[in-house]
């Protein structure tokens, strides 16, 4: 088996998205079932968050890898915005996410490019891990992306 070039680029992203409906799927079928309980702290930042409005826990559930969807972080809202790519969850624009490059948070941009530097991961590893396609990362490793970010 080759290695996928960059015309697979699609097909891995639509894989991808099934990864993460499923993922979310085995999630809420695990909470149902009493598997996994929704805790009332933040795990990250210890918050207890008051509930929404809709009387909904203001817990999230976040995945770190969706390929393993029971394991799960449980983070308040700012904690997962803070975690997520803005395009997973469709969260409202942040500055410098008004266009077509859109995918990432100025974090994410940061962490990108000194992650490439270090050599650790190509673009396709970084493409993968930050749910976005191979030309957003390379856009933003030459630079020619977000310039703004430093
Ligand atoms: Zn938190």
């Amino acid at each position: 088996m080759t290695a996928p070039t960059e015309l697979d680029e699609h097909a891995l992203e639509a894989n991808w998205k099934r990864f993460q409906d499923r993922a979310r799927r085995v999630t809420r079928t695990a909470i149902n079932r009493g598997i996994l309980v929704r805790p009332c702290r933040c795990q990250k930042c210890g918050k207890l968050p008051s509930p929404r409005k809709d009387g909904k826990s203001a817990i999230q559930c976040h995945h770190p890898d969706y390929s393993d969807p029971l394991h799960v972080e449980w983070l308040c809202s700012p904690c997962h915005r803070a975690v997520t790519p803005v395009s997973r969850h469709g969260l409202g624009s942040m500055p410098g996410s008004s266009n077509s490059q859109a995918k990432l948070t100025e974090q994410a941009v940061s962490d990108i490019r000194k992650t490439y530097e270090q050599g650790v991961n190509g673009y396709r590893r970084l493409a993968r891990q930050y749910g976005v396609s191979i030309p957003v990362i390379k856009r933003v490793v030459n630079g020619r992306g977000w310039t703004h970010v430093e």
